[in-house]
C-alpha cells in the first residue's frame, strides 16, 4: 500500500485530501501543527470579531480525518524531511516513513524580535495564522481591548483594519511605504481607501519608525515612534509579507522565493509534490511568482493529489491579483500593474486602469462598486483588439467583476 505524507493541514492539503480520501489502496498521514480540521484563513478575522464560529471556517470536517486510510497527527510539525531516506522527523520525536509526499506547509509572517521576549511572542501580538490565535484575539476584544496597532497595510492589514474599525476599535495602521496597499494599487487609487479607513476612525501612519516597545506582564502596552508619538495598544497585529515554510526540507529542491515544481507540481525530488503558498508558479503573463492566494492553493492541492494517484494533469497558470473590500467598494488588481503604458476608464469614484505592455493588456487595477467596475472594464475592453486581451482577463470580466465567489463569506459582513 502506497504511503502518502501530507505536510501541513491548510487550504492546499484540504483540497488534496478531498481527492485522496476516496482512495482505498493508499494510506495518508497528515501532519498538522493545529488541532482543528483544515480551515480557511481569510475568514479568521471574522472569528475574532464574533461574526463566525470556528467551525464555519472548516474546509473539512473532523470525521474526514477518522477514516481507515488516514492517520491524523495534530499538534506536531515536521522538523526535517529527508527526501533521500523518505522519512519525516517530527517535533514530538516520532518519524514517519513515506513513498510520496505533498509539501503544503504554506507561509508565515516574520515576527521581528522586538515583539518577543525570551523567544516568546508577547501575548497580545497576533498574526491571525491559526484559529487558536483568532480565538485569543477574540477573547481580548471581549475583555475590552480598544486600541490596536496593525503593522502592514497590504490586503490582510487593510481588511483587518476595516473589520476592527467597524467593531469600534481604534486602529493605527502602520505602513513602511508612503501609501497603503503598495502592492495592490497605484498611489492615487490607494488614497481613496486610506480616506475611507480614516473616516471610520482609523489612523494611517506611513514610514513609522518604531523607537520603543513598552511591555508589562508579557503584554505590549504601547509603541513609541521616533517622532515622539506614543501609541497605546491593547492589541498588535502583524500583517507584513510572509515567507514560505520550507526550511525543514532536506534534498535536491530548487528554490527561489518558494519551491519551483514542474507543471505537474512535482519537485526535483521525484514523488515529492508541492502546492499552495510554498510554490512559485507561472501566471498568465508567463511570470514566475509566489502568489499566496487561497484560490491557487486550492487548485494546486487538487492537481498534486491527482498526480500523486498516477494521473498526468498539468497545473493551470496561476491567478495573480488581490483585492480589499471596504463597505461596498472593491479595490485591487489583477495581473500586472507595471507596463509600458496604462489606460484609465472612470466615472466619479469608480475607475478601471488597464496596464499595457505595447498593445497587449497585461493587467488591470480597479476601485469602485462591483456594478460600476464591471461596466467600466467591459466598456474598456471593447476598445481593444481582442487578440491583445489574454483569455484570463476576458474570463474575469465577462463572468462579472471581480469573480471571487470562493470566499464570499468574507464579504457578507
Ligand atoms: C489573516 C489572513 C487573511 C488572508 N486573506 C486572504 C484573502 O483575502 N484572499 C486570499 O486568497 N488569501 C488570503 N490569505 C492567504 C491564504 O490564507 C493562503 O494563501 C492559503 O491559506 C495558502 O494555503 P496553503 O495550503 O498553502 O497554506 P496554509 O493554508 O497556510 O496551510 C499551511 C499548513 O502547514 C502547516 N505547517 C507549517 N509549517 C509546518 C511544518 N514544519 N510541519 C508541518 N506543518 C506545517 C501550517 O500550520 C498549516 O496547517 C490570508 C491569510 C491570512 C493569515
Amino acid at each position: 500500500m502506497k504511503k502518502i505524507l501530507i505536510a501541513g493541514n491548510g487550504v492546499a492539503s484540504a483540497s488534496a485530501l478531498k481527492v485522496l480520501l476516496h482512495e482505498k489502496e493508499i494510506h495518508i498521514t497528515v501532519i498538522s501543527p493545529e488541532f482543528y480540521p483544515a480551515s480557511y484563513k481569510p475568514l479568521f478575522p471574522l472569528i475574532s470579531c464574533g461574526k463566525l464560529e470556528s467551525y464555519e471556517t472548516f474546509l473539512l470536517q473532523p470525521e474526514d480525518y477518522s477514516g481507515e486510510n488516514i492517520t491524523f497527527l495534530p499538534g506536531v510539525r515536521i522538523e526535517k524531511l529527508s527526501a533521500s531516506k523518505r522519512v519525516a522527523y517530527l517535533s514530538d520525536g516520532e518519524e514517519v516513513e513515506f513513498d510520496t509526499a505533498l509539501i503544503a506547509t504554506g507561509s508565515r509572517v516574520y515576527i521581528p524580535e522586538k515583539f518577543e521576549k525570551g523567544n516568546q511572542r508577547y501575548r497580545n501580538v497576533f498574526t491571525l495564522d491559526t484559529i487558536e490565535e483568532a480565538l485569543d484575539l477574540k477573547a481580548l476584544i471581549e475583555e475590552g481591548a480598544k486600541n490596536c496597532v496593525v503593522i502592514g497595510a497590504g490586503r490582510t492589514g487593510v481588511n483587518l483594519t476595516n473589520v476592527l474599525a467597524n467593531k469600534g476599535i481604534n486602529v493605527s495602521l502602520f505602513e513602511k511605504e508612503n501609501q497603503i496597499l503598495p502592492g495592490l494599487l497605484d498611489n492615487d487609487l490607494s488614497t481613496f481607501i486610506s480616506e475611507k479607513l480614516q473616516e471610520k476612525g482609523a489612523s494611517v501612519i506611513t514610514h513609522p519608525k518604531i523607537k520603543k516597545i513598552s511591555a508589562a506582564d508579557k503584554f505590549v502596552e504601547s509603541i513609541s515612534l521616533e517622532d515622539g508619538t506614543r501609541i497605546p495598544c491593547h492589541l498588535v497585529i502583524i500583517a507584513t509579507e510572509t515567507i514560505p515554510n520550507i526550511e525543514f526540507l532536506e534534498g535536491d529542491f530548487t528554490f527561489a522565493k518558494g519551491l519551483i515544481p514542474n507543471e505537474y507540481l512535482e519537485t526535483q525530488e521525484s514523488g515529492i509534490y508541492a502546492a499552495g503558498d510554498v510554490v512559485q508558479f507561472l501566471d498568465f503573463n508567463g511570470k514566475r511568482k509566489i502568489q499566496k492566494l487561497a484560490v491557487n492553493a486550492w487548485r494546486q492541492g487538487e492537481i498534486a493529489a491527482r498526480n500523486i494517484l498516477g494521473e498526468r494533469v498539468k497545473c493551470p497558470l496561476s491567478f495573480t491579483g488581490k483585492y480589499v473590500k471596504i463597505d461596498n467598494i472593491f479595490a485591487g488588481y489583477f495581473g500586472e500593474r507595471d507596463g509600458t503604458d496604462y489606460f484609465d476608464f472612470s466615472t466619479k469614484n469608480n475607475i478601471v486602469r488597464f496596464t499595457l505592455e505595447g498593445l497587449k493588456i497585461t493587467g488591470l487595477q480597479f476601485l469602485g462598486t462591483v456594478e460600476k467596475i464591471t461596466e467600466l472594464a467591459r466598456t474598456g475592453l471593447n476598445r481593444f483588439d481582442t487578440k491583445f486581451i489574454p483569455d484570463e482577463i476576458k474570463k474575469q470580466t465577462t463572468l462579472g467583476f471581480p469573480v471571487f465567489n470562493w470566499h464570499q463569506k468574507l464579504f457578507d459582513f
